[in-house]
């Protein structure tokens, strides 16, 4: 019964918690198996569970022209939204032996992505061939998800060859609240200390494996964090001007690595907004 009660305790709204207790007092009663039952020694299951529950009790997606705020916390990292810039007619940076940014980033982003899974991500790309969503599809990739981080990767023209770096939107004042809702294009203002944890955590795993990267995140307006209403980070790997194709392959690895080992390392200290995310109905 530990664990049943675990989960009551999990839920916080009283409604909920009144139709949990009476499905759990009728299982008991009828000896049925509760379809959701735990392990009781795991409490990260009971978690788990607490919070599908909730997820399935979620009420409809509410209409606004916004996005809703984060109110009070709950862990739950579940899903990385991997975004490999450009692609389609919008080639990015473009270097020697014709290394265009749009098309090498993939090969990075698939990696990053296969690394994320080893780690128990659930991974999302917004591009997974030479297409070009609009920044605001990006951002909505992640708005949709609960419990999502937003991560979108460039290659640069410049900086040492062989670097990386990790940015985040720069500081902005918090949006008025009243209503609940944060206008779409502020959409990344209240997310923006998560951010920066999550970036310095990778940041501190990229300086680890590629020498000469900064040790400390920096901060630049980027078009794709700016509407993502969840953590978000760029990082860009240097670059395009690379001599040979090699030397950018060859780091292809240690950049998934890193990512993959930031957000292990991020994962318990990221809170989930209590408040579903309407990705669906938010209009940019
Ligand atoms: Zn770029």
């Amino acid at each position: 019964m530990a664990f049943r009660f675990g989960i009551l305790l999990g839920v916080r709204s009283p409604t909920l918690r009144q139709i949990l207790a009476a499905a759990i007092i009728g299982a008991v009663l009828c000896g049925v198996t509760i379809a959701w039952a735990v392990p009781q020694q795991s409490g990260e299951a009971n978690k788990a569970a607490a919070r599908s529950v909730q997820s399935a009790a979620r009420s409809t997606p509410q209409q606004s022209s916004g996005i809703n705020a984060p109110s009070s916390a709950r862990t739950g990292l579940n899903i990385v939204v991997l975004d490999p810039a450009h692609g389609g007619t919008d080639q990015g940076a473009r270097g020697t032996e014709g290394i265009s940014e749009s098309d090498e980033i993939l090969q990075f982003a698939v990696a990053t992505k296969k690394a994320l899974e080893a780690q128990g991500f659930q991974v999302i790309l917004t591009r997974e061939g030479n297409d070009n969503p609009s920044f605001d599809d990006r951002s909505a990739r992640a708005n949709a998800q609960r419990g999502a981080v937003f991560i979108t990767m460039h290659i640069a023209s410049t900086g040492l060859t062989g670097t990386a770096r990790v940015y985040v939107e720069p500081d902005a004042p918090q949006p008025n609240n009243i209503t609940g809702l944060i206008p779409w294009d502020r959409a990344q203002t209240p997310f923006l200390s998560l951010s920066r944890k999550m970036g310095e955590l990778v940041q501190q795993e990229l300086s680890k494996r590629f020498k000469g990267s900064p040790d400390t995140l920096q901060t630049a307006p980027v078009r794709q964090l700016r509407t993502t209403a969840a953590p978000a980070i760029a990082v860009e790997i240097s670059s395009v001007a690379v001599k040979e194709r090699t030397e950018l392959d060859r780091m292809v690895p240690g950049v998934a690595e890193s990512i993959a080992r930031g957000l292990a390392d991020f994962r318990p200290t990221y809170v989930v907004p209590t408040i579903p995310v309407p990705g669906g109905s938010v209009q940019p």
